[in-house]
């Protein structure tokens, strides 16, 4: 996947980058290590693609309640 402008914004400054992203859910807090995202300076928006959406489901709270549940 490949993102040239913000969808929020519009802007061409958006970029890849590569790292952490703390999140929260629910007011529980977790983090997620090595996602690749991409990150627009302009708004602060954030794009996540779809591997790292995989990488966040399997650590986010959301998703531990869901196998839980079975
Ligand atoms: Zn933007």
């Amino acid at each position: 996947m490949k993102i040239y402008h913000c969808p929020t914004c519009g802007s061409d400054k958006i970029k890849k980058v590569r790292g952490a992203v703390s999140r929260e859910f629910e007011g529980e807090f977790y983090t997620v290590p090595d996602v690749t995202y991409y990150a627009c300076p302009e708004c602060g928006e954030r794009v996540y693609d779809g591997d790292a959406v995989d990488k966040m489901q399997a650590v986010s709270p959301a998703f531990r309640r869901v196998l839980n549940a079975r």
